[in-house]
């Protein structure tokens, strides 16, 4: 793997040349939303200083460019995840939405003893719409447990596996924890059942690699802001198989095929399941964020997460009075832990005094804080721009931060 040029690769972020109270940026707040590199925010300037438009509608240049440049950005999409083909990328404004979109597809599905399958590590996104997809069919949430390391167990995810099971919904990576699930052969074990797969992707998708047919699943969710894309856009990939039969989502302009008073027909994928004028520059720029992130070798992208995530889990277990939560086996850049008598919302004020963000409380899993039988944590997660120095201002910081609070 070719080295990264961290001091290149940062200059390339504005927002991360700043102090915060006299102090030097650090963010490492990347699982919530990474920074956007020029090119992104070049791409955006651009649509709106050089052809901004509606789409689809035009009869002038202004707007065939406009189009060319948002279909264009599915293409991109298409083929950094590898779809079979470019109708199976549908815009969203982001994963919560596109699980919704699901929900809304399997809401006709589901009768009274169904199953869906869901984590105990899940993203309130991947876990209330299921529930809520459950209390109205009369389908039967089952719930996979996890290990108290935050691993899943996956002896469990599959004794719960059964013949009624319509829908498993699983994280590829925890938000909370950082925990990488093995979805390759989840899914393969769902699929053997007659179930269709959901990957929340949220945050899977900036770790690298994710080809959503190696997978084999049937959905992959996820959002462009937190892959160095602008927030407001987002994509639900689908097997065309599936999504073609499904009730439409939103009703309203671009989605239909003929229209009377009396009737309306659909069109075809994707504009069946995109109603209204969709957000054009944030595809754009979320398109030109996958170009920057897809010209970085992935295997040095992954090495300097883990070198990170490693130099991190090094200093915390040499930390007296840290508690990490989270420590399975295979993860990401995430660090999730508590400071022994301290509430991590005053951590995370005592960290952010000293320029460093991170964040803290429940990461919208408040199931999975109960279950680990914690109040929240504080959450430094790492993205490509963070250097082993910043690691190390996190634990200085940490330790001023210990100090104040004894
Ligand atoms: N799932 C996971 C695992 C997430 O981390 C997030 C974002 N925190 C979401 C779903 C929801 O993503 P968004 O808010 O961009 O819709």
């Amino acid at each position: 793997a070719v080295a990264l040029n961290l001091e290149a690769l940062r200059s390339e972020f504005p927002i991360l040349h700043q102090t915060i109270d006299g102090n030097p940026l650090v963010y490492l707040d990347n699982a919530a939303t990474t920074q956007k590199p020029r090119a992104v925010i070049q791409a955006i300037t651009d649509f709106y200083t050089q052809c901004n438009a509606n789409v689809h509608r035009g009869a002038h240049q202004l707007a065939d460019e406009a189009t060319r440049r948002y279909e264009h950005a599915r293409d991109t999409v298409a083929n950094f995840i590898g779809a079979a083909d470019r109708s199976e990328v549908i815009w969203t404004s982001g994963t919560t939405e596109a699980i919704n979109i699901v929900a809304n597809g399997m809401a006709q599905q589901l009768t009274a003893g169904d199953e869906v399958l869901v984590t105990e590590m899940e993203h309130h996104a991947n876990l209330v719409t299921w529930q809520q997809a459950c209390l109205r069919s009369g389908a039967v949430l089952k719930v996979a447990p996890i290990h108290d390391n935050g691993a899943l167990d996956t002896d469990a995810f599959s004794s719960l596996l059964s013949e009624r099971t319509r829908l498993v919904a699983l994280p590829h990576v925890s938000n909370a924890l950082g925990t990488l699930n093995p979805i390759k052969a989840l899914t393969a074990q769902a699929k053997a059942k007659g179930a269709l797969v959901l990957i929340d992707g949220a945050q899977g998708i900036a770790h690298g690699g994710v080809q959503v047919a190696d997978i084999g699943c049937d959905f992959y969710a996820f959002s462009g802001h937190k892959l160095f894309g602008p927030t407001g856009i987002g994509v639900l990939w689908g097997k065309a198989s599936v999504l073609q039969d499904w009730p439409v989502w939103q009703t309203g302009g671009e989605m239909i095929s003929r229209v009377s008073y009396q009737e309306s027909s659909w069109g075809e994928l994707p504009n069946r399941l995109e109603a209204g004028t969709p957000h054009i520059a944030g595809a754009i720029g979320m398109a030109a964020g996958i170009n920057w992130f897809s010209q970085l070798d992935l295997a040095a992208v992954q090495a300097h997460e883990q070198a990170l995530l490693a130099h991190a889990t090094q200093q915390a277990q040499d930390f007296a009075g840290m508690q990490l939560v989270g420590t399975a086996p295979a993860k990401v850049g995430v660090l999730s832990f508590n400071l022994a008598g301290s509430h991590p919302a005053d951590v995370g004020f005592l960290l952010d005094r000293q320029g460093v963000a991170i964040r803290t409380g429940d990461h919208c899993a408040q199931p999975l804080m109960r279950r680990l039988g914690v109040p929240g944590t504080a959450r430094a997660s790492f993205s490509v721009y963070n250097t082993l120095q910043e690691v190390d201002a996190l634990f200085i910081a940490l330790k001023k931060a210990q100090q104040m609070l004894a």
